[in-house]
């Protein structure tokens, strides 16, 4: 269990994560969360960013195919997907196997071929590393989110800290310092 939610990666924004660096690693399709990675918990897709769409864009250009998952509601969750013109599964839970076996299958990808990028350690990381995929994690954009989720983080920075002492945890990558980048 324990290596299972250490990721591959840590950036602050998934906006930050080169493509060259998903194509040089031989993915061919990207799994990515949606509350608190694409857009802040809860916010519609109008609160995706110019910085989001701009990194989906490269992401396409580069032919890489895009499939959100998320443990939320299948009605908004669509209307993302719509919207960003990305595949998508919802309404079965993380970290369980099936959502992302559903998303490999939609996307045509192995698991070697997959990134899966998300904000938790134990839906997201843990799912993804156990689907034998390219995980990467990135740092929640709200603080708010579930109640449950909350007391989960607590576990979350207990492991990680455990694990940033053994040395391995991957460090966050943060933009380079500039400000403007993170947000
Ligand atoms: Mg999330």
């Amino acid at each position: 269990m324990r290596e299972h939610l250490i990721p591959k990666k840590w950036y602050k924004r998934l906006w930050q994560i080169p493509v060259t660096e998903l194509v040089n690693n031989g993915i061919k399709g990207v799994i990515v969360d949606l509350d608190n990675t694409l857009v802040p918990w809860r916010q519609e897709v109008s609160a995706a960013s110019d910085k989001l769409l701009k990194w989906l864009e490269g992401l396409k250009r580069a032919e890489l195919d895009i499939c959100i998952v998320s443990n939320g509601g299948s009605s908004r969750v669509s209307r993302f997907a719509d919207k960003l013109g990305v595949k998508y599964v919802a309404g079965v839970p993380k970290p369980r196997r099936t959502p992302f076996k559903k998303a490999m299958e939609l996307m045509g990808t192995s698991p070697k071929e997959t990134a899966v990028i998300g904000d938790q350690l134990f839906t997201d990381i843990l799912g993804g590393n156990r689907s034998g995929c390219y995980t990467i994690l990135v740092t929640p954009q709200a603080k708010k989110e579930f109640f449950t989720t909350r007391l989960i983080r607590v576990l979350e920075r207990k492991i990680k800290t455990h694990l940033e002492l053994q040395g391995v945890f991957p460090r966050q990558v943060s933009g380079g310092g500039n400000k403007d980048e993170d947000l």
